[in-house]
């Protein structure tokens, strides 16, 4: 799919809640605030333009596994924790991107293009 598709009322509506929010939701959620804009609108829509937006690079889906997906309106790669209490998903800002794929280089004979990294645990509130 190329960066030329159509941004549809319902795509634009979708990708406005998800840029406007940090807590990274689920589509159930993005569902409810979308539908106050667009009352006819169905879950199945804002699943299949969420993966259209993912397609395209304006979106990000966050797969963790047994849980429901979240969705992240920054697709750039970035850091996350994720809170196994209260399943907070939170953007972390460290920095060591670069510094990682240059240490698997330098170790390796593999040329990185990028990582993931995950980390979990316990968020302020829940320690
Ligand atoms: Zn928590
Ligand atoms: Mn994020």
């Amino acid at each position: 799919m190329s960066k030329k598709t159509r941004m549809t009322k319902q795509r634009k509506a979708i990708l406005e809640v998800l840029k406007d929010t940090n807590i990274h939701p689920t589509a159930d959620w993005i569902y409810e605030q979308v539908k106050e804009e667009i009352p006819n609108i169905s879950l199945g829509t804002i699943y299949r333009n969420l993966n259209v937006l993912a397609e395209i690079g304006e979106i990000m889906i966050l797969d963790y596994g047994s849980t429901y997906s979240r969705f992240d309106g920054v697709p750039e790669n970035h850091y996350h924790f994720q809170c196994s209490e209260c399943e907070g998903v939170f953007d972390l800002d460290v920095s060591h991107k670069e510094d990682l794929n240059q240490l698997v280089e330098e170790k390796t004979e593999f040329a990185v293009e990028d990582h993931r990294l995950e980390f979990y645990g316990y968020c302020p509130n829940c320690q």
